[in-house]
């Protein structure tokens, strides 16, 4: 609360330093110092990248960069009224490498000197905030409504301004779910939100593509309420939305919609050419490979994305190609901002695997594993030169035999360096994009960036007077 009376708020800070249980509280806070950090032997723990070797054989000639950005429109009347709208960008950029390889800085400033070595694909969704709702739906329902509605709406490449039944997205939650690309006989239960009771998601047809993706709970319908349940309802949104607002998910939801275009494109490509013509693309994500949802454990991740990269790391043994060709790009986070701490004292062209006892005890502080149930991809930093350096993420590289979860989670805690296929290919490729304009910064990521950043101005005000015409015209 914001007193006027600056004299009192003064006196109340004046109280608080006197208070000697503050003063005993923060003696005893420590803030890890970069002097800790100096005992670590980076020497020991970090590879040169000189010393990696590259599996197979680099085929990558097309880049495919996965990017969003959103903004919170708030258009309240007055302040006891408080109406939000969440409004998204995502885009899906794709590179000729060798093209994007001429490209100089200047380039960039243009953009229509790049058209040539460019194709953008991109969507634009919203989401209800706050207050506002679907005609004949509670909130929680417009959220749940909402969310199926985007995957169920948008395709990853459009015809003509119309959607391309071929890459629809909520087709490619259903492939994974199913585990089409084996014999489609997986299954997924997705928890009713009204009575908790599993619901079973399974192929009932022999087009996957047919249904199958939303239920009608039997149990609530025995007892009078007409419970539809979504595929989607599988993320766990609703569990997270408090007092009729959805601030909490709105990031959540630009990450996994991210997720799904990546795994989209693996989807069409597998299903229109050949999985081998996997091993030519390398998709670039603006920031993690991970989906945040609110489950304990019975995650997407683990249950269906964890499977899928076990199956693309045995295909690309058996066909010595790489079909993991995807890096997940940090600018934010702990990561982040460890690397900020360590970068100058590790050597050029090296790459750090943090294991867990190194994140637990410089990174999260936290005493659990970090990413369980939600990465799909192993963190690691890669220090090039001064003011070039990485918190990169690559897909989780490893067979599940019998025991699935004990072999990610193993894997998560003591991650191995040999499994990551290529990665000196793709490092290199990274480094030889990267922008010598901006610190840190990757052209073809900068360039999908311009395009999907939805910004505060002039955007903010054009989207809220558009909003407001649209939602109060009677
Ligand atoms: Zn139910």
């Amino acid at each position: 609360m914001a007193y006027k009376n600056e004299k009192a708020s003064k006196f109340a800070y004046q109280t608080i330093i006197k208070d000697k249980s503050v003063q005993e509280f923060l003696k005893q806070c420590y803030i890890p110092e970069i002097d800790e950090l100096k005992k670590i032997n980076f020497k020991k723990i970090s590879k040169d990248l000189e010393d990696l070797e590259n599996v197979y054989e680099n085929e990558i000639n097309k880049i495919l960069v996965i990017d969003g950005g959103y903004q919170v429109i708030d258009i309240s009347k007055n302040r006891f009224e408080i109406m939000k709208i969440a409004f998204y960008s995502c885009g899906i950029m794709s590179f000729d490498y060798n093209l994007l390889l001429d490209l100089n800085e200047q380039q960039t400033v243009n953009p229509n000197e790049i058209n040539n070595i460019k194709t953008l694909y991109k969507q634009n969704f919203t989401l209800p905030v706050q207050l506002i709702s679907l005609k004949g739906y509670s909130f929680i329902d417009s959220i749940r409504k909402s969310i199926y509605d985007i995957f169920a709406q948008k395709s990853l490449f459009y015809n003509n301004g119309e959607i391309d039944k071929d890459s629809i997205f909520i087709d490619t939650i259903k492939w994974l779910a199913f585990e089409e690309y084996l014999e489609g006989k997986g299954t997924l239960n997705v928890n009713c939100p009204v009575c908790d009771t599993e619901i079973k998601f399974e192929k009932k047809n022999n087009d996957y593509k047919n249904k199958n993706d939303v239920l009608r709970c039997k149990k609530c319908y025995e007892n009078g309420n007409n419970t539809i349940v979504y595929i989607t309802d599988i993320f766990g949104f609703h569990l997270k939305i408090e007092d009729n607002n959805s601030e909490t998910i709105v990031s959540l939801l630009l990450n996994i919609f991210e997720v799904i275009m990546l795994f989209t494109s693996y989807r069409v490509i597998i299903e229109k050419k050949d999985i081998k013509a996997m091993a030519k693309f390398l998709f670039i994500k603006d920031g993690s490979l991970a989906i945040y949802d609110f489950h304990h454990k019975d995650t997407f991740v683990s249950l269906k994305i964890i499977p899928f990269l076990s199956f693309l790391f045995k295909k690309s043994i058996e066909d010595k190609k790489n079909y993991l060709s995807i890096v997940g790009i940090e600018k934010s986070g702990y990561f982040y901002s460890h690397l900020q701490k360590i970068k100058n004292m590790l050597k050029d062209k090296t790459v750090l695997i943090p294991d867990n006892d190194y994140i637990q005890k410089n990174i999260t502080f936290e005493n659990k594993i970090m990413g369980k149930y939600t990465n799909f991809g192993i963190k690691m930093f890669y220090h090039h030169s001064k003011g070039f350096s990485y918190v990169m993420q690559f897909p989780f590289p490893t067979l599940l035999k019998n025991k699935p979860m004990y072999e990610y989670e193993k894997f998560l805690k003591k991650p191995n360096i040999k499994y990551f296929i290529n990665l000196k290919n793709i490092i290199e490729i990274l480094t030889e994009t990267k922008s010598s304009k901006y610190e840190g910064g990757i052209i073809p990521i900068i360039l999908v960036n311009k395009q999907v950043s939805v910004s505060r101005n002039p955007g903010y005000k054009m989207l809220k007077e558009f909003t407001k015409e649209e939602l109060f015209k009677d």
